[in-house]
């Protein structure tokens, strides 16, 4: 037993934090100013940061996770107790969770083939469907999962058509593009997430980005408790502790200078995975025109959900992780009792797909040894 473990090859991630020269310095710059809180110039300099980078006159608001982001999101759309909320079901629970935290009702919407996200021609079927209905959805949850950006124009049209804000979940989409311009910055709002295992890190966090100063002031109102204005705790609104913490935003701002290096890297593993292994038996998924993916995972769809995991096992014998694709939201045995609105696209992507390691700090080596498993196949 004991020969076998130390036999073992080191453990290769599907995605792990990755860290620059500076993070280091930061936090180091928090600790010895006793900036231990919620507080201080690493969270404005993170948000100034993004800003910097995402561009289109956004307001970054720093948050203690992604999830947090979607929750103000929804409350700062107006979305309460009995709404509607279409939000895409191919995709992370977080996405839908905070519908159910105020009250509201996810509608979920299948995706599209092209991209795997949200199908606007379903999701304007849907908003047709409900508005018969008698609900007009208050909000839409689109995202764009595992880096390859959603049809951003053709969604924001539908949006604008009917008047729902869009909220735009680019919680794994940090530096992917369509037409130049930025992911988290088509929607009314959009957010990221910085948990571990995503393309940077501030180990646990995420931001909300806004139009305006004003929203901005409004967001860190209510990720501060919503405190009103008196020289006592008075309070007219419930408020929430969602503020990042400024020891942690000190990981971001030494992130945010090496992220278009991640890009790069993680465009590099896609490339080098397509090049591989493209005349297999697997499908890609690629970038239709315009389109940049952070390609923060390498996914590949295989012949048959057996196939998938005999590929999946042979790599966890060899201490490979792999995962299969997000099990849609109208499949969860939370989430069943919810409408849907179903083309099977995302069933079929769950059945035979395969989150490959992604991480921007794999070696040559670490690439050969999953990609040897892969090539038995
Ligand atoms: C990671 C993720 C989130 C949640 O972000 P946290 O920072 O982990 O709360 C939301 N949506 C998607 C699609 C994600 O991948």
């Amino acid at each position: 037993m004991e020969s076998n473990l130390a036999n073992k090859e080191k453990k290769i991630w599907l995605s792990s934090p990755h860290l620059g020269q500076n993070e280091q310095t930061y936090v180091q710059e928090a600790l010895d100013g006793n900036w231990v809180a919620p507080l201080g110039s690493n969270i404005t300099d993170f948000e100034q940061g993004l800003q910097n980078y995402i561009k289109e006159n956004k307001y970054v608001v720093a948050l203690n996770s992604g999830t947090a982001a979607i929750h103000l999101a929804l409350i700062m759309a107006g979305v309460g107790v009995g709404d509607e909320v279409l939000c895409q079901s191919f995709t992370f629970s977080a996405s839908a969770n905070p519908i159910v935290y105020l009250g509201a009702k996810p509608v979920f919407v299948d995706s599209e083939k092209d991209t795997w996200n949200m199908c606007p021609m379903l999701l304007e079927e849907a908003i047709k469907e409900r508005i018969l209905n008698g609900v007009k959805p208050k909000a839409i949850i689109a995202v764009h999962l595992y880096g390859m950006p959603y049809k951003a124009q053709q969604i924001s049209i539908i949006g604008k058509k009917y008047n729902i804000p869009i909220i735009e979940d680019s919680a794994e989409a940090l530096g992917s593009k369509v037409d130049e311009k930025y992911c988290g910055t088509f929607g009314l709002y959009g957010i990221f997430s910085f948990n571990g295992n995503k393309i940077i890190t501030t180990s646990g966090g995420g931001t909300l980005i806004v139009n305006s100063e004003k929203e901005k002031e409004k967001a860190i109102y209510l990720a501060t408790q919503a405190k009103d204005q008196a020289p006592h705790f008075q309070h007219s609104q419930i408020g929430y502790n969602y503020r990042m913490s400024n020891v942690l935003a000190g990981i971001g701002k030494g992130q945010l200078e090496v992220l278009e290096d991640r890009v790069k890297t993680r465009r590099r593993i896609f490339d080098r995975y397509f090049e591989e292994l493209k005349n297999l038996d697997f499908k890609f998924l690629e970038e239709p025109k315009g389109f940049k993916s952070n390609r923060w995972l390498t996914t590949i769809q295989t012949p048959s959900f057996q196939t998938r995991e005999k590929i999946r096992k042979a790599l966890e014998i060899k201490n490979i992780e792999s995962r299969p694709l997000w099990k849609p939201m109208h499949l969860q045995p939370v989430f069943k009792n919810c409408k849907a609105y179903i083309s099977g696209v995302s069933e079929n992507l769950f059945e035979k797909g395969l989150c490959l390691p992604s991480s921007s700090n794999l070696t040559e080596k670490d690439l050969g040894r999953i990609i040897e498993v892969l090539k038995k196949f």
